[in-house]
């Protein structure tokens, strides 16, 4: 693609679908795009969830923040940010017709219109599945057991004086998320691509920005923090 839409300045006063945006991450669905999923245009296992509280990458702020709510988005290529409907060939979208409404308002020359609506009227999990009995309640339950506000508070308190019992607790959290993803496949039947936007990205991904990392030894967790030698629950400090 050429830039034979720019004026003489080189500055960008159209969209060139040069497809640059689409390479920095996929769109986060809004009130809008409720249709492009519940008639199934765009797939949700196509899709993953940043849960409520989970941090994430600001792009207005340019900042990693806490999610205030659900945030629901189009997984990328191959674990990068790249939009799985960009056709890196042709640099085209591939939904074009059909792309979400962050994608129609953003033009990259002039981002006040997404600034606008970037962070108001975000489609949530609650919007789509809420009647969908079973599953609904396991969400919340998963929500509940597995939320990001409590994995922060022990992963905080790791150095007080009940780090065996926050590492405890830390750790049961890991396993509950990790066992219900298992569970919705193995006995459940789910669709394994739709697990990220069901119960969100796993724990065991999601804790490299707190700092921490998560390895297996056996049938146990290790937690790891940056600077410290792999935690299990009772080990001598
Ligand atoms: S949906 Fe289309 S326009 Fe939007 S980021 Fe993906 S490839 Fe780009």
């Amino acid at each position: 693609m050429t830039l034979t839409d720019t004026k003489s300045t080189g500055a960008i006063t159209k969209c060139i679908r040069c497809g640059t945006c689409c390479r920095k991450g996929g769109p986060s669905f809004h009130h809008q795009d409720r249709v492009l999923i519940e008639k199934g245009i765009i797939l949700s296992k196509y899709l993953y969830t940043i849960r409520e509280g989970e941090m994430s990458y600001d792009n207005v702020q340019g900042s990693l923040e806490p999610a205030t709510s659900d945030i629901i988005k189009i997984k990328g290529h191959n674990d990068s940010w790249t939009c799985l409907f960009l056709d890196e060939k042709q640099n085209e979208c591939t939904i074009y017709e059909n792309r979400p409404v962050e994608c129609r308002v953003l033009k990259c020359w002039d981002t006040r219109e997404i600034e606008k609506m970037y962070s108001k009227y975000r489609l949530t999990r609650k919007d789509l599945l809420s009647k969908v009995e079973g599953l609904w309640d396991l969400i919340e339950d998963h929500q509940k057991k597995c939320s990001y506000g409590d994995l922060k508070r022990f992963l905080d308190a790791l150095d007080s004086e009940d780090k065996d019992i926050v590492l405890e607790k830390t750790l049961a959290i890991i396993e509950y998320d990790r066992r219900v993803r298992e569970l919705v496949v193995q006995e459940a039947g789910l669709d394994p691509d739709m697990v990220e936007f069901i119960f969100g990205r796993p724990i065991t991904e999601t804790i490299n920005m707190y700092g921490f990392k998560v390895t297996k030894e056996g049938d146990k967790y290790l937690l790891i923090p940056k600077t410290i030698q792999p935690k299990t629950p009772n080990q001598n400090p």
